[in-house]
């Protein structure tokens, strides 16, 4: 009883592990840890998002390894923290021009990228500047294969707006290039 008990709690570990990792095997995500990212100040909590908000950097430019991408990601994370004086990098996720997932802020996080709809929306941020060219297909994948998961998770409303910053405030930002490019993409909403 107590041998099988045992096995019972091993079969349910284990697949209570796999299930952990799962929902990101259609992207390659990199967590906090992975890119270096220094530890947050105060953070809010959030319920499940309404909006999504797509950007770009302008600044860095597009990476296209690992490594450049970790090092974007650093950049952006210290001009935010001790330029604007946020408690962390304002975005809630990222994505390299090679179309790995950067961990921003996280899941149900506010996030500090669009005033107004911080506390009700996933900001996802395309590392580079898209004014006149459109990212690599991989972020493209990358970017879309993020809603969805966010969707299946629970953490993006299924009837979720998809939106530019600039629909948000006065901004170029996506980039006229990534603006048309979601314009185009689910549940984008002018
Ligand atoms: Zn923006």
């Amino acid at each position: 009883m107590a041998v099988s008990s045992l096995f019972v709690l091993a079969v349910l570990f284990a697949s209570c592990t796999s299930y952990a990792i799962e929902p990101f095997n259609s992207f390659v995500f990199v967590n906090r840890a992975g890119w270096g990212a220094r530890a947050s100040g105060a953070v809010s909590r959030m319920q499940q998002a309404t909006h999504v908000v797509i950007h770009h950097t302008f600044i860095p430019g597009v990476c296209t390894t690992q490594a450049a991408c970790a090092a974007a990601m650093r950049s952006i994370q210290n001009s935010h923290m001790n330029a604007n004086g946020w408690s962390d990098i304002g975005y809630n996720f990222a994505v390299g021009g090679e179309g790995r997932v950067y961990e921003g802020r996280g899941w149900r996080v506010v996030g500090a990228h669009a005033v107004g709809y911080n506390s009700r929306s996933v900001g996802i941020v395309l590392i580079g500047d898209w004014r006149n060219t459109t990212p690599p297909a991989a972020a493209l994948r990358a970017a879309q294969a993020l809603i969805q998961e966010g969707v299946r998770l629970g953490h993006i409303s299924p009837n979720y707006t998809l939106m530019g910053h600039r629909q948000a405030s006065a901004t170029e930002c996506p980039g006229n290039a990534l603006f048309r490019e979601i314009s185009r993409w689910p549940r984008f909403r002018n």
